[in-house]
């Protein structure tokens, strides 16, 4: 059997955790397997490389910034490798470059492309455990890249698939997919299995258990997953294609509050204005979610619309740029302190009045509700950051996850 573990930051962020995940990988081996074992950097080391460029200059290059924070994955697989090694077993530590994997071009959020499996079998072959980078690749400049916040679980995934690995094990801090974010909810129950979809949804609505992309790879290369923790050996939550007859109404419920409101205020109400606005900002590459258009008032109409922190500096300055001139607006307004709460469940599809709970158990709770954007199998509402967990609290009440 050829198994694929992936062991996150926490799980990896001193010697005795690196030990304790050490052992489990040589366990595995001596049961006969093929080991690949993909690693994020130790602890919050992203963060505090992050840290030392913004000290040194907070308009750093991306590709600088990419050079230094592929530098966090580097030291633990080769620590891995010697952890491993001190048990006797041989072990190998391979970077981006060395296995390789090809990205697109783009620093900081670059797409895996294709990865070269020769050196790989090669190292299984000679009996070696293999350790690998997660989170980084290489372009076509030669350069490193990072696959965006989060994204050694997709690492992982891809591996498993250009592998054909027989299982993808994701060990993290928590036993595994929880109905919602134990921190935020504290009677957050896990769960045995969820869908693909209802997976991928969570985690793009902000459930950062899973990178969502590691879930869109997983579903299209139909690599199941297990999340599950690295310090117990309880049986964790597997991630597949759904074949359950009675779907869940709701499976979780999701925070973020990666959030900022841009409300343009005072447009002309005419045809092309939403268009203008938007292709402004597709232009400058600007990612909008929650969009919310008010009824006119006074021959003017407002638009609202959410981006992520990141984002909104640039969303700002471009709405700004072009406000006076083609936009024509008379005022920008932004909020920062805002937060999304969803809902997801697959079988929201067949069942009506899902939203209507969600929204009286916010007005119970007191909670208001500043813009509503849905699909077929999820509720997102936006709220103040303050009511975040006051919110997810309620409604997770309301459908008894
Ligand atoms: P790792 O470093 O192992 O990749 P992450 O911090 O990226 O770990 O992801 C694990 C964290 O995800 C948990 O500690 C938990 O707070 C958070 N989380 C958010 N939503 C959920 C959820 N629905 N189920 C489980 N964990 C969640
Ligand atoms: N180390 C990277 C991060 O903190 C990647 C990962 O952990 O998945 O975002
Ligand atoms: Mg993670």
């Amino acid at each position: 059997m050829l198994v694929v573990k992936k062991f996150g930051g926490t799980s990896v962020a001193n010697k005795e955790r690196i030990e304790n995940v050490a052992r489990r990988c040589v366990e595995e081996y001596k049961q006969g397997n093929q080991v690949i074992v993909v690693l994020s950097a130790m602890g919050k080391q992203t963060d505090v490389l992050l840290d030392m460029a913004k000290d040194i200059n907070p308009n750093a290059s991306r590709r600088e910034l990419d050079m230094l924070l592929t530098t966090g994955e580097q030291t633990s697989v080769a620590l891995m490798a010697m952890a491993i090694d001190a048990l006797g077993v041989p072990a190998i530590s391979l970077n981006a470059w060395q296995v390789a994997m090809n990205t697109t071009a783009d620093y900081g959020n670059a797409k895996l492309k294709r990865i070269d499996t020769e050196r790989i079998y090669n190292e299984l072959e000679n009996r070696k455990i293999v350790i690998i980078t997660g989170f980084q690749g290489v372009n076509k400049y030669d350069d490193y890249t990072t696959l965006g916040r989060g994204g050694s679980d997709t690492t992982a995934v891809a591996l498993a698939a250009a592998l054909h690995a027989d299982a993808c094990e994701i060990y993290t801090d928590v036993d595994g997919v929880f109905t919602a974010d134990p921190r935020v909810v504290p009677k957050a129950r896990k769960l045995d299995v969820i869908s693909y979809d209802e997976m991928l949804e969570l985690a793009s609505l902000g459930a950062g258990v899973l990178h969502n992309r590691s879930v869109e790879m997983a579903k299209k290369y139909g690599v199941q997953l297990v999340v599950r923790s690295s310090l117990n050996e309880n049986e964790g939550t597997i991630v597949k294609e759904d074949n359950k007859m009675e779907k869940m109404l709701v499976s979780g419920v999701a925070t973020d509050s990666n959030v900022v409101q841009i409300a343009v205020e005072g447009l002309e109400n005419k045809p092309g204005v939403a268009f203008k606005l938007f292709r402004h900002l597709a232009n400058h590459n600007v990612n909008v979610d929650m969009i919310l258009q008010s009824v006119e008032h006074g021959g003017k109409q407002d638009i609202s619309f959410t981006v992520t922190e990141e984002a909104a500096a640039e969303a700002i300055e471009t709405v700004e740029r072009h406000g006076e001139t083609s936009l024509k607006c008379d005022n920008i307004n932004v909020t920062r302190d805002v937060a999304k709460v969803s809902i997801v469940g697959a079988g929201m599809m067949s069942h009506a009045g899902v939203a209507a709970r969600m929204f009286e158990a916010l007005y119970d709770a007191g909670v208001n509700i500043r813009q509503i954007s849905t699909s077929e199998i999820r509720v997102t509402v936006l709220v103040d950051e303050k009511y975040v967990e006051k919110a997810a609290q309620a409604i997770h009440d309301e459908f008894s996850l």
